[in-house]
């Protein structure tokens, strides 16, 4: 078998990928070792982050180092025996993390961020998918007047720098919008320009099949098998050989098995993280996916329920699941909003796939031919997914980048 292009990796950013190749002509084979969008993008909190600028940095104050210290918090947990191996990454992490280099950084992402929206719009109107797009924003609810105030603030900042809308409520119009939320809370910032997905694997397999009514191929094969050969790429798939004339990694967390193979020592790590489904008491609804901000979990209206995410677990990516910190939310989140009885057998858990600059490795490979990275896009992969697609369409191509893709290069580690 033969193909322009192999993308290796079928969550949100391989799919995209494949469907900005193949719109460029190039016929495109996505290969993945499971289904499509059975891993990370399977099942994250949903959020289609346009006013997620600021990638989620290292907490710098002493107040917080200290709380994440005892390893109590819901937001954060870690496995001790991993710190050795992790404390690399995040010394890095955490230099990246101080305000200023943060703020540069923001400078950065901000410009694939502002089309997060727009372009997913452009692929679910092609895919049939919009009813998958809830366009309500998401709440960030808040105990406490200080956190209230303080992250007013910050989106007041934000508004300024990056042009992003929200709106204040208090506790009564948060009541009139969330009239099924414990009245503990003291006030929401409504992020109004984001959109929601009530599926986000349903997302994904419905640009599977656009991908597929196009003429993709979708087989089945291990990444860790490719090979270069003299100008193409090979791959073993089950339906036997495939030759690409070129490839492109987006094997999200699992891009290491490609790129160190071919000599690439990326700083990669994850942040682990869970989900629970769970029926909603009675007759009560939640109408906005909501983040009980000084709790640090989010609830979000899926079609399957209410779907709880945790997280950030700093772990190694293979380590045994320990699902901690949703053993501590579930509780909290029964006290703001009726949930019933679990959906889910077990709980399920994803890895959020990290750089310790925060930006994605977006852009061709240093040293082989025909060669590009597409991953590393932590907390924001649904958002950015179909951007990061269009960046490496327009690149393959020798087309001019609609976003300028210096910051993303692999070469910068
Ligand atoms: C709890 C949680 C909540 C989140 N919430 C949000 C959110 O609200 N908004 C947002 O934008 N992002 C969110 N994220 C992050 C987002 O889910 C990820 O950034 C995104 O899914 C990464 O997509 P990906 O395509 O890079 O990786 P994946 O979806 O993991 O895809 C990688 C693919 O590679 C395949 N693969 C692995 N190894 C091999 C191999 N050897 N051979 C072949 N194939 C292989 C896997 O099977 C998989 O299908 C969240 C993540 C978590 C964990």
């Amino acid at each position: 078998m033969r193909c322009d292009v192999v993308v290796l990796g079928a969550g949100i950013v391989g799919i995209s990928v494949a469907l900005h190749l193949q719109a460029r002509g190039r016929s495109v084979v996505l290969l993945d070792r499971r289904g499509a969008a059975e891993e990370t993008s399977f099942g994250n909190a949903g959020l289609i982050q346009r006013e997620g600028v600021y990638p989620y940095g290292f907490p710098h104050d002493f107040g917080a180092l200290f709380r994440y210290g005892l390893n109590r918090t819901i937001d954060a947990y870690y496995h001790p025996s991993a710190l050795l191996d992790l404390a690399p990454f995040l010394w890095k992490y955490w230099h990246h993390s101080r305000r200023k280099r943060h703020a540069r950084i923001a400078k950065l992402y901000s410009r694939l961020i502002e089309h997060c929206v727009t372009e997913h719009d452009a692929l679910a109107g092609a895919a049939g998918a919009t009813e998958l797009l809830r366009r309500t924003g998401w709440l960030r609810v808040f105990r406490t007047e200080r956190e209230r105030d303080l992250r007013y603030a910050e989106a007041a900042a934000w508004r300024a720098e990056f042009g992003i809308n929200f709106s204040k409520l208090n506790n009564k119009e948060l009541q009139e919008k969330e009239p099924h939320l414990a009245p503990v809370l003291v006030g929401a910032l409504h992020w109004t320009d984001p959109v929601s997905v009530t599926d986000p694997q349903g997302l994904a397999l419905a640009y599977l099949r656009l991908f597929e009514s196009r003429g993709g191929r979708f087989l089945q094969g291990n990444a860790a098998s490719l090979e270069q050969d003299q100008k193409n790429w090979t791959i073993r798939t089950i339906d036997g050989p495939l030759q690409a004339g070129a490839a492109v990694v987006a094997l999200g967390p699992w891009a290491d098995v490609v790129t160190r193979a071919l000599g690439y020592h990326l700083p990669l790590a994850v942040k682990r993280g869970y989900h629970m489904h769970y029926r909603a008491a009675g007759k009560a609804t939640l109408n906005h996916p909501i983040l009980d901000t000084e709790r640090g979990y989010m609830l979000a209206p899926m079609q399957r329920g209410i779907r709880l995410t945790t997280g950030a677990e700093f772990a190694l990516r293979d380590a045994i699941r320990t699902p901690v910190q949703l053993g501590r939310a579930e509780p909290l989140a029964r006290e703001l909003f009726p949930l019933a009885e679990r959906l889910d057998n077990e709980p399920w858990m994803g890895a959020r796939p990290c750089t310790p600059d925060m930006l994605p490795i977006i852009g061709k490979a240093p040293r082989h031919a025909n060669l590009w990275f597409a991953f590393g896009h932590a907390h924001h992969g649904l958002t950015l997914g179909p951007v990061t697609g269009r960046l490496i369409g327009e690149m393959v191509a020798g087309e001019t980048p609609f976003v300028d893709p210096a910051p993303y290069r692999p070469e910068r580690f």
